[in-house]
This record gives C-alpha cells, sequence and structure tokens, in this order.
C-alpha cells in the first residue's frame, strides 16, 4: 500500500478525533469519550448516546434557569418550558396551561 494513503487515512482519523473531542467536551462531557467514537461498533453505541441522552450541559442550563427564576420571581411554565415574568399569572400566555 501506498505510504501516502496511510499518511492521508490517519491525518482524516486525527481531524475526526479533534471535532468528536469538541463535540463532547461542548455537550458537557469528557472530551475522551469523544475517542470512542473512533472504535467501530462502540461508535454506534456512542452514538445513540450522545442523540437520544440528556447532556449535561442541557442539565447544568436548566438548574440555571430555575436559579435566575427563583431570583427574579419569574414562573417557568412546566408544560412548554417559557418563562413569564408576572408572578401573578395564573396561565401560561403561551400555551394556555394553567398554574396551580
Ligand atoms: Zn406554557
Amino acid at each position: 500500500m501506498d505510504i501516502w494513503i496511510i499518511v492521508v487515512y490517519l491525518l482524516v482519523a486525527l481531524l475526526y478525533a479533534i471535532c468528536f473531542v469538541r463535540i463532547f467536551e461542548k455537550a458537557g462531557y469528557s472530551g475522551a469519550l469523544g475517542l470512542l467514537l473512533l472504535i467501530p461498533l462502540i461508535n454506534i453505541i456512542m452514538l445513540f448516546v450522545l442523540a437520544f441522552n440528556t447532556w449535561p450541559i442541557e442539565n447544568r442550563l436548566s438548574k440555571l434557569r430555575h436559579k435566575l427564576n427563583d431570583l427574579t420571581n419569574a414562573i417557568r411554565c412546566e408544560e412548554c418550558g417559557k418563562v413569564i415574568q408576572d408572578e401573578d399569572a395564573h396561565f401560561c400566555p403561551h400555551c394556555g396551561v394553567e398554574f396551580e
């Protein structure tokens, strides 16, 4: 096999590895988990984990949103997730759900 084919293959694999690490880091996972996408069959499982699992960054964002709501006395609609600034609201102006 020509040496250049191997070099190009390794460069492409390195580029993919860097992208996978960055994607996992941005989702809030350890970047090292992104390297698992380079392993055949394991990469399919990791793709499903990435696609259907709640990302750690989503959990952190949700906690921060709740803290912000507590600080501003706003109401967060559990149905649509929108924030309503009127703390005396009896229903969500976005989706119409009635608050208890
Ligand atoms: Zn709503």
